[in-house]
């Protein structure tokens, strides 16, 4: 297995970083310098680049590294990437570096957004956050839905690597669905801690998600209590999800 630490970028963008001795591979790097500087360090070899979306916070840095480098470049096939090699759309196997990872779809956030899966470890991009969930731009709340389930339904134990630090700006919208969780205070004193030390929240840890993020928790009766209190007009799961992020976004 690929050792994983991470290149901050923009303000709160992590950009993985995937390493074998000198091999490397890099998920979403929406900016080239700081992947440039950290290989160039390490001299590491850029051997792929694993992107989940389009957006350009995380397709950004690819034609530079591509220029310099020449790595296979795994992508949606559906959405416009810059100097994709291998189209991807969902449901593939492929190899970074000696390991057989899981191409999923998880659409949503934007139309064909991707996760990519190894054993104990998940990279989903925009879609689940600490606390909270990507915005839906381009795909609708049912399909939201379905690949957070698609996410969820990974063991407790695994590791979620995504895209943003958004867990602290998330927990008091988690705590204001529900105020009666003890499982979000905690987290919100630990995640407090740890920021205040200067150490990310992600990895994610799946199971803690599934106690105290509320997309992930739809079908809880405080949660489904909250969307009806905010113009979901049934207890279904896509519309109290619905309901939710909508609140979220005024938030
Ligand atoms: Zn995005
Ligand atoms: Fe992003």
């Amino acid at each position: 297995m690929f050792e994983i630490s991470f290149i901050p970028a923009f303000k709160d963008n992590y950009i993985w970083l995937l390493t074998r001795g000198k091999r490397a591979f890099v998920v979403d790097p929406g900016d080239a310098a700081p992947v440039i500087d950290r290989l160039v360090a390490d001299d590491l070899r850029l051997e792929g680049i694993l992107v989940t979306h389009h957006h350009a916070d995380h397709q950004g840095g690819i034609a530079a590294l591509a220029a310099r480098w020449h790595p296979v470049v795994y992508a949606p096939g559906n959405e416009s990437i810059t100097g994709c090699t291998h189209p991807l759309s969902g449901g593939e196997s492929i190899d970074v570096l000696g390991q057989a990872v899981d191409v999923i779809a998880v659409s949503g956030h934007t139309r064909s957004h991707l996760a990519y899966v190894a054993p104990g470890l998940v990279f989903c991009g925009d879609t689940l956050f600490g606390a909270g969930c990507g915005r839906l731009f381009e795909g609708t709340p049912a399909q939201m839905t379905a690949s957070l389930d698609r996410l969820a339904a990974l063991p407790d134990e695994t590791r979620v690597y995504c895209a943003h630090e958004y867990t602290a700006m998330n927990l008091p919208f988690a705590l204001a669905v529900e105020p009666d969780n003890a499982a979000i205070r905690e987290r919100m004193a630990k995640v407090s801690a740890l920021r205040a030390a200067g150490l990310p929240t992600v990895p994610l840890h799946l199971g803690e998600e599934k106690a105290t993020n509320p997309f992930l928790r739809c079908t809880e009766p405080a949660v489904v209590a909250a969307g009806l209190q905010h113009a979901a007009v049934n207890r279904e799961k896509v519309e109290i999800f619905a309901a939710i992020r909508r609140w979220r976004n005024d938030f």
